[in-house]
């Protein structure tokens, strides 16, 4: 199998021009993107998209979902394609790139192999997954996953937003519900580019992060009871503070997870304290941990870990506690094949690069379960995301489309 040449680089110029186009759509307040799925804003982006994919040459496939497919072809009609994308959703006060750089890096490479007459074997189709975001239907990566078979679509279309909309009815409002079966199609590969989403890359001076796996979480939500009291009468020794017993239990997760490194992570974000008044003592807290690691068995672990400390610490503070699991996503291991392409479109072009782990959820993490794949990172300014202020440069787009070019056409079997 040939691989191309390292002088092959995509148009940078034209792929930035595209995002900043893209991104007029759906303005936010604040520099960014309001662009949530299902919206007018996001149908305008989609006939935009498909204009490109159109005067690309491609013919452009929609699925029940709403999922967007151009396709290259290529010059065996039976070779299953290789797939590249990534979500033109985004946050309500999200950025430009946040999944935009993952398909208009996909439709810049299609330009250039048609600017450079390249052909493959495989055809190359470029992907936008609807409601990659899940802030306005929950939950995140909703048509990825049923396209991968881990949600059931009647299940996904009933989603509600804030404003009981479903999911089903506001795909059909804006036009975009396609024939095609969800999860009909089957991959040799798939590619996503994306943004860090975290400060790694910049810090290091990295081009590129090479995704080997994806962070696994686990939530577990853990009730303290103790006794209200007032905070000014009530004795020292005679209390039973739910807060403070978290605040100990806060502590054995943070220790629990250093002792876990360098990968694990734990911390709790979701807090309620009852009654929250500034003269009562808490007589209960509720507070979901969420712990993180690329290894399941770690994950575990620190779970279990938890939960003995935390019984011991409620036992000699005369609290109750209880555990209820909420919610978890199992980690990723891409598949080496695909990312070893991505390493040595890397090394071939001359970027620096690293191994790293992704730590958000993403389209690419439930394909993965259908199709052999990898994910390509480039670095963004202070690792910020779903922020408006969410910056990359042009050098950065262009060097994370270029390995992604050099992935694809290698897996996709340029013909020479
Ligand atoms: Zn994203």
């Amino acid at each position: 199998m040939a691989a191309p040449g390292e002088n092959l680089r995509i148009n940078g110029d034209r792929l930035w021009n595209s995002l900043m186009d893209m991104a007029k759509i759906g303005p936010g307040v604040a520099g960014g993107n309001n662009r949530q799925t299902l919206t007018d804003a996001d149908a305008e982006a989609r006939a935009l998209f498909r204009s490109w994919c159109e005067e690309a040459g491609c013919t452009m496939g929609l699925d029940a979902m709403g999922n967007m497919f151009a396709a290259r072809a290529g010059t065996d009609p039976q070779a299953l394609p290789v797939y590249v994308g990534s979500h033109l959703d985004t946050q309500p006060t999200g950025g430009k790139y946040d999944g935009v750089l993952g398909v208009l890096g996909g439709l810049e490479i299609l330009r250039t192999m048609n600017d450079l007459g390249i052909k493959t074997r495989h055809p190359v189709v470029v992907t936008n997954w609807t409601n990659e975001e899940g802030t306005r239907f929950a939950p995140a990566m909703l048509a990825s996953g049923v396209f991968a078979g881990v949600h059931d679509q009647s299940w996904a279309e009933a989603r509600e937003d804030a404003t009981g909309k479903t999911f089903g009815a506001e795909l059909d409002r804006i036009g975009w519900r396609g024939d095609e079966p969800v999860g009909a199609r089957k991959m040799h590969a798939f590619f996503e580019l994306h943004i860090e989403q975290g400060p790694i890359l910049e810090a290091e001076g990295k081009d590129i992060g090479v995704v080997t796996h994806g962070q696994g979480l686990s939530w577990t939500q853990v009730t303290i009871t103790g006794k209200e009291a007032h905070t000014g009468s009530t004795p020292m020794p005679m209390r039973r503070n739910a807060g403070l017993g978290m605040a100990r239990v806060l502590e054995a997760v943070e220790t629990i997870a250093r002792a876990h490194g360098p990968h694990a992570v734990g911390a709790a974000g979701h807090i309620d304290v009852y009654p929250n008044s500034r003269n009562v003592i808490p007589g209960k807290v509720v507070f979901t941990v969420d712990f993180r690691s690329p290894d399941l068995a770690v994950i575990q672990d620190m779970e279990t870990q938890m939960k003995e400390q935390a019984r011991k610490i409620c036992e000699d503070m005369q609290l109750e506690v209880s555990f209820e699991k909420v919610g978890g996503f199992d980690p990723v291991t891409f598949d080496p094949g695909c990312v070893a392409a991505v390493r040595a479109a890397a090394e071939r072009l001359g970027y620096s690069h690293r191994n790293i782990i992704s730590g958000a959820g993403h389209d690419a993490c439930w394909i993965n379960q259908v199709a052999p794949t990898a994910m390509i990172m480039c670095p963004c300014v202070d690792g910020l995301s779903h922020n408006e202020a969410e910056e990359i440069t042009k050098e950065w787009a262009a060097a994370g489309a270029d390995v992604l070019m050099h992935a694809v056409i290698e897996t996709a079997e340029v013909i020479t």
